[in-house]
């Protein structure tokens, strides 16, 4: 049988009767297939070239088919491909977690590999409660997680109770408990109606006050994004941000928790987003570009005093999967860390993404484009419906997809979100985040179709 999918703007024929079908993301949306990869492009089933502009999801740092990270991860899997690590160590992982290592600020030694970036969080919330409970003696009180509104950790249940998404909360938020939230730095849109540095960072200083209402003998940790990624557009805090939460973590006697997934391995032009402002977290959870997309891998790197507690504790974390620390997802994670040195990869971003930032500058003036935002190679734009008002887009009309698709028919691919603003009500935002080792000529070709993507929405979404 042969049914329509129920969408506006695109009309699919799927066959219900068709033996063995993978579950798209979205039936509702026009999912191309990839065929194959070169470099930075990807290429669909038409021989279409696409300029991967955001990395898939800020995963493909290094662009497709490195041959030293597929040959390494070949050997591997010739040399041993699994051995479960209840019943053994391996010798690659080791590798891994001493290369990474150097990547986390001092006195971060211990990590944990998962295979992707939800079950790095889960990781990291089930070690801060541990952690307490075993360096408290088994006194229960701290389980609760401070969040921030606008955050995204991840999709498993533990995850979303502790990320403040509201589309995506809406119909699970009864299955779990509910953890406390702040809002984030949203200067553009203040939560205060402030203006920086008048604000005197209300929003850093809203931790204080959480903590105080529910009490830090309740609370395990605070977890955040050092630089916003997906959920707000690139939102980069003000410098005095981090050290000022770092503080309020410390003197509470609570974990502080940056998830590093998309900031992290280089994106932003430090090893880790957190380096820029010389501060120290208690657990830094990584994934995405810690493979470069070339296996699905997590690692949560942990402050030596941390999990000391637990070595002389119990003497384990009481957590595991399969997959953890996998030999072949380890091969990749040292080849990345290896490349990344090898080729000035953080050097790169710190040059191409001052170009990125200039040229980007120049779309100020597209009619929709409200703000532009970010660092290093990670830049969110904000699609509005007037910028002198801020007023944003109903969320019915998917602004931030018809950028995209505009963007796509010119062969560049941009990551879209919708719903911060209003709580889900409104808001569209763009990431632009190319892979790591792009050069000034693709930043400039990328720059070039995005403002032709950009002006053609403008003219469809105001007309
Ligand atoms: N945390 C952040 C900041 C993310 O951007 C993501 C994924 O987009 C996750 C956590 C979850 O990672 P994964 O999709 O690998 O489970």
């Amino acid at each position: 049988m042969i049914v329509s999918g129920n969408t506006k703007n695109t009309i699919k024929e799927f066959n219900l009767k068709e033996k063995g079908q993978n579950i798209p993301r979205n039936y509702n949306a026009d999912i191309k297939l990839a065929i194959r990869a070169e470099g930075k492009y990807i290429i669909d089933e038409d021989g279409k070239r696409y300029f991967d502009g955001c990395s898939g999801a800020l995963v493909n740092n290094l662009g497709y088919g490195v041959s030293e990270i597929i040959e390494a991860m070949y050997e591997q899997l010739k040399t041993i491909n699994f051995a479960h690590p209840s019943r053994w160590r391996n010798k690659k992982t080791e590798e891994a977690a001493s290369l990474l290592a150097e990547f986390a600020p001092d006195g971060m030694n211990h990590i944990w590999f998962v295979s992707g970036g939800s079950e790095a969080i889960e990781s990291a919330i089930k070690l801060a409660r541990q952690y307490y409970c075993e360096r408290d003696k088994m006194s229960y009180g701290k389980r609760l997680i401070i969040g921030r509104w606008n955050s995204y950790h991840g999709s498993t249940i533990g995850c979303m109770a502790v990320s403040g998404n509201i589309p995506r909360r809406k119909i699970f938020s009864p299955m779990f408990m509910d953890h406390p939230k702040i809002p984030e730095h949203y200067c553009y849109r203040c939560p205060y109606e402030k203006e920086y540095p008048g604000c005197n960072l209300m929003c850093a200083e809203e931790l204080q006050k959480t903590i105080n209402s529910y009490g830090s003998e309740n609370i395990a940790a605070f977890i955040a994004e050092p630089v916003v990624g997906s959920a707000v557009g690139a939102l980069r805090p003000p410098d005095e941000y981090w050290p000022l939460v770092r503080k309020i973590c410390t003197e509470n006697d609570i974990l502080l928790i940056a998830d590093e997934i998309m900031t992290g391995m280089g994106r932003t032009g430090k090893e880790f987003c957190v380096n820029h402002w010389d501060i120290v977290p208690d657990i830094i959870t990584s994934a995405k570009g810690i493979t470069a997309g070339y296996s699905p891998a997590g690692g949560v790197i942990i402050r030596d005093e941390i999990m000391n507690a637990i070595k002389i504790g119990s003497g384990h974390f009481m957590h595991g999967h399969t997959y953890n620390a996998n030999p072949v997802t380890a091969a990749a994670i040292v080849e990345v860390v290896k490349y990344i040195r090898a080729n000035k990869i953080i050097e790169n971003v710190e040059v191409q993404g001052q170009l990125l930032n200039k040229e980007l500058s120049k779309l100020k003036s597209i009619p929709i484009v409200g703000d532009i935002r970010g660092i290093g190679l990670m830049y969110g734009i904000e699609i509005v419906a007037d910028a002198s008002t801020k007023e944003t887009f109903p969320i019915s009309v998917k602004a931030s997809s018809v950028v995209t698709q505009e963007c796509a028919e010119r062969g560049l691919i941009v990551y879209p979100y919708m719903g911060m603003v209003n709580r889900g009500a409104g808001g569209d935002n763009l990431l632009i985040a190319p892979p790591l080792n792009v050069t000034e000529e693709e930043i400039l070709n990328l720059i070039k179709i995005l403002k032709e993507g950009l002006n053609a929405a403008s003219d469809k979404l105001l007309k």
